[in-house]
C-alpha cells in the first residue's frame, strides 16, 4: 500500500527505480513519517462504527483487523516483496514451509495432481511424498534438469500445480524457467529461495507464483522465521483464504525483520555471490576436492542456462571432497570461520553435510539428488572472502596430511 500512486511516485522524467532503490524504499505504506518501518505487534485493531467493522470482515486480506487475517507490519513486508518481484500481491506466512504448504493446500483439492521436481528441499519433499497422498492429492516427481520431462508429466485437466525449486537443494541443479513458463494449464510455482529477487525473475519467465523461504536470504540475519509468495491478486487471495483458516500467518516481528532485511538484500547478495564465486573457483582448484557445483562456474552442467536466467550464481556453493563421509566430516569440523548450522543466506558462512541430515531418501534417490557421502553445502556469508579461503584451505590441507 504505497502512499502515492505509482505515477506520482515515479515522475515521468525519471527512469523507473532499479531494484536496489526499490529495496530501500519498499514496504512503508503503513509506517507514515517513520523512516524505519514501524513494528505493529497488536493482534487487533479498533474502528468507530459497526458498519466499518462489517466491511473489513467481508474484505479479502484486510491490512488492519485481526492479525490472523492480516496486520500492518506483515502487509508492509508483503507489499515490499510484491514490489521487488513485480507482482500484483504477496502473502507472507509463518515460515517457508508455511508458504509451501499454503500454496499447495490452498490451490489443490482431493483428486488433483501435482508435478514436482525431485530436487527440492527435504521438508518440501516430505510434504509432497508422504503427506499429500493422505489428502488424495497425487504427485509425480520429475528430474528438474529435464525441461521436457516436467512438461510431459502434466496431465491436462488434472494437474493443478507444477512446483519446482531452482537452484535446488542441495547440489544446485537448475530448472529452465523459460521452459517452465511456456507450460499452459497448471499453476506454476517456483521456490526461488536459493536465488531471490535480485538474482532471478521467475514471474517474468511466465511462472504464476514465486515463493521464498524469507527465513533465508530475504530476512537475511538468522532471526526471522518467514515465508512469502508473490503472484496475481487472484491467486494470492485464494491462498490467503486457506492460510487464514490454517492459522499460518507471519508474526509481525518476523515480518518487520523481513523488511529490515530487504533494505540491504541487493548489497548482501551481490557481495555473497562474489565471495561464493571466488570460493567455488578456489575449491575447484584444490586437490582434496573432487567436484564443485556453482551455477556461474563454467563447469556447472547447466552453466549456459545459469548465465541466461541468473544475474549471479547465488550465495550457496556445493562441493564434494574426495574420501567420502569421513573426509567431509573432517573438512567441515576443521573450519573455524565457517560454522556447522542449517539455513542459508545470512551473514555467517554455514556448512552442512547433506548425507547425514537429508530426509527420508532411498539410496537410489540420494544418487539422483547428488547427495554423495563427500558432499558439503556451504552458504557463503559476509566474512571477507580471503578469510573464508584461508579457513577452508587450512581445513582441507589437514585432510591431505597423513595422520
Ligand atoms: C529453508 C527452505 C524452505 C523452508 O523454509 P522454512 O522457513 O525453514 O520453513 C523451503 N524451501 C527452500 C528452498 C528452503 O531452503
Amino acid at each position: 500500500m504505497p502512499d502515492l500512486p505509482a505515477d506520482e511516485a515515479t515522475p515521468a522524467d525519471r527512469p523507473p527505480p532499479r531494484i536496489e532503490t526499490t529495496a530501500v524504499t519498499a514496504g512503508r505504506g503503513m509506517s507514515r513519517d517513520s523512516l524505519a518501518p514501524v513494528l505493529f505487534p497488536s493482534t487487533t485493531y479498533v474502528v468507530d462504527t459497526v458498519a466499518e467493522h462489517a466491511s473489513m470482515v467481508g474484505s479479502a486480506r484486510p491490512g488492519k483487523l485481526y492479525s490472523r487475517f492480516g496486520s500492518p507490519s506483515v502487509r508492509e513486508f508483503e507489499d515490499a516483496v510484491a514490489e521487488l518481484e513485480g507482482a500484483e500481491a504477496a502473502l507472507a506466512s509463518a515460515s517457508g514451509m508455511g508458504s509451501v504448504t499454503g500454496v499447495i493446500l490452498g490451490l489443490c483439492s482431493s483428486g488433483d495432481h501435482v508435478v514436482a521436481t525431485r530436487q527440492v528441499f527435504s521438508v518440501t519433499y516430505a510434504l509432497l511424498a508422504f503427506h499429500l497422498p493422505r489428502f488424495g492429492i497425487d504427485v509425480t516427481f520429475v528430474d528438474g534438469t529435464d525441461a521436457a520431462a516436467i512438461a510431459a508429466a502434466v496431465i491436462p485437466g488434472r494437474t493443478q500445480v507444477v512446483l519446482v525449486e531452482t537452484p535446488a537443494n542441495p547440489a544446485l541443479s537448475l530448472v529452465d524457467l523459460a521452459a517452465l513458463g511456456a507450460i499452459t494449464g497448471p499453476i506454476k510455482v517456483v521456490d526461488s529461495t536459493f536465488g531471490g529477487p535480485t538474482v532471478q525473475r521467475p514471474l517474468e519467465h511466465g511462472a504464476d507464483v514465486v515463493l521464498h523461504a524469507a527465513t533465508k536470504g530475504i530476512a537475511g540475519h538468522n532471526d526471522a522465521l518467514l515465508g512469502v509468495i508473490a503472484g496475481s491478486a487472484e491467486l494470492i487471495d485464494a491462498v490467503w483464504a486457506w492460510q487464514s483458516v490454517m492459522g499460518a500467518q507471519a508474526s509481525p516481528f518476523d515480518a518487520w525483520n523481513g523488511i529490515r532485511g530487504i533494505r540491504t538484500l541487493p548489497a548482501r547478495v551481490r557481495q555473497q555471490s562474489e565471495s561464493a564465486l571466488q570460493l567455488a573457483a578456489f575449491l575447484e582448484g584444490h586437490p582434496a576436492v573432487s567436484r564443485v557445483s556453482y551455477p556461474h562456474l563454467p563447469s556447472h552442467p547447466q552453466h549456459d542456462l545459469a548465465r541466461r536466467q541468473m544475474a549471479t550464481g547465488g550465495t550457496v556453493v556445493a562441493f564434494e571432497v574426495a574420501g567420502g563421509g569421513e573426509a567431509a566430516t573432517a573438512a567441515i569440523e576443521g573450519c573455524r570461520v565457517a560454522r556447522i548450522a542449517l539455513s542459508l543466506g545470512g551473514p555467517e558462512t554455514l556448512l552442512t553435510h547433506p548425507a547425514t541430515i537429508a530426509g527420508r531418501y532411498t539410496p537410489a534417490e540420494r544418487t539422483e539428488l547428488g547427495i554423495t557421502d563427500g558432499l558439503i553445502r556451504m552458504s557463503v556469508g559476509l566474512e571477507h572472502p580471503e578469510d573464508l579461503i584461508a579457513d577452508l584451505s587450512g581445513s582441507l590441507a589437514a585432510l591431505a596430511r597423513p595422520s
